[in-house]
């Protein structure tokens, strides 16, 4: 792109195009569109009837200078600060991975397994028999406390990063949930937060190395207190906690465990993507020698921390579903594992639950 030169909008984002294409960057027409409006802060869809005139040397500056951003692989997501996941906008810079596709199954699973916990508590709990459940079946009873008031689920977003997983679930579960997140980098839980305070509309507090939320709003503004599941009656909290894997949980027993751990083999990282090896963290990406290190140091320990009947759900690598079922299958103690396939039709989570004594 010739600097100085009037363009209009159109002008200027064809060049961007065909800045971007040249450098390889496959999606590079709407990249060069999404960087304008980001600019801009104009819609797509009304880019080119709010934007007919010639462009200013400033804007034009600032957009080549985005074009190079993008241009030398940096994610789009981490230039426009945010993508969109389960619906939600999540913030996301170079201290998070970037929310995936795939992980929305996940999260899809287990909102659908929460459903079960609530119309369960009616029926009373399916542990009675002691039974496993069948696949597909809800999974335990509405916890309930010693006095019978009903608890929020507790449930734990293990290696939370952006908190995708748990902050979703938090805006979209129809009932009361306890949401906790951890993860290894605090500079992770530091965006973690922030996605909670825009997407839970929480005013949040730091108390000795953890942020708890508070109430939402309690005049009804925030978008928390407009969704489902997170307003006055139905209220829930949401914690973060920093450490590796269980340790932050130490003690703590919950309804529901998930989580995205690292995943990649050592050996796949160098082949990965330039833009996700060379602009994500390693820290998010990388399993071990064989990609499975932290299904091997939580499986064993996943009992001390869940609820009979509690719910185990890890996103998995396309090629990891049986050994990591396997895992939880000599721990005996769980329920046998199910693995599902995401919409690629490759294996991408498992989940089982802890078996009833
Ligand atoms: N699915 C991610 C990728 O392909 C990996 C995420 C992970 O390791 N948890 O880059």
């Amino acid at each position: 792109m010739r600097k100085g030169r009037a363009m209009t909008a159109r002008e200027l984002i064809n060049k961007g195009a065909q800045e971007l294409a040249e450098r390889g960057v496959a999606d590079a027409e709407t990249d060069s569109r999404l960087l304008f409006c980001h600019l801009t802060g104009v819609s797509r869809s009304r880019l080119f009837m709010e934007y007919p005139r010639k462009m200013t040397d400033t804007e034009i500056a600032a957009y080549k200078a985005l074009i190079r951003r993008r241009g030398t692989g940096e994610p789009l997501q981490y230039i426009v600060g945010e993508t969109e996941f389960m619906g939600l906008r999540f913030r996301v810079d170079s201290r998070v991975l970037i929310p995936r596709p795939e992980t929305e199954l996940l999260v899809e699973k287990a909102l659908e397994l929460l459903k079960g916990f609530s119309t369960k508590s009616e029926q009373g709990s399916p542990s009675a028999s002691g039974e496993p459940a069948a696949a597909g079946e809800p999974v335990t009873a509405t916890r309930q406390n010693p006095l019978g008031s009903r608890q929020p689920v507790r449930i734990l977003d293990c290696c939370c990063g952006s908190g995708a997983i748990g902050l979703s679930v938090a805006a979209l579960a129809e009932m009361p949930v306890h949401v906790i997140c951890t993860d290894i980098s605090s500079d992770a839980l530091d965006v973690a937060r922030e996605n909670a305070r825009n997407l839970l509309g929480t005013s949040m507090s730091r108390t000795e190395g953890f942020v708890e939320s508070d109430e939402p709003e309690s005049d009804g503004s925030s978008g928390a207190s407009r969704r489902r599941g997170w307003g006055d009656k139905n209220r829930g909290k949401v914690e973060f906690l920093w450490g590796s894997f269980l340790e932050p949980v130490a003690g703590k027993r919950f309804d529901m465990i998930l989580c995205n751990p690292p995943y990649i083999q050592d050996g796949v990282i160098p082949g990965l993507q330039r833009e996700v090896r060379e602009h994500e963290p390693l820290l998010a990406l990388a399993g071990g020698a064989d990609g499975m290190d932290p299904y091997r140091e939580m499986i064993p320990r996943l009992t001390e921390h869940l609820t009979d009947g509690g719910v185990a759900m890890f996103e998995i690598g396309h090629d990891q579903g049986e050994a990591v079922a396997n895992m939880f299958a000599e721990t005996g103690e769980f329920e046998s594992a199910q693995v599902m396939r995401d919409l690629a039709g490759r294996n991408r989570i498992v989940w089982t639950r802890r078996r009833y004594p």
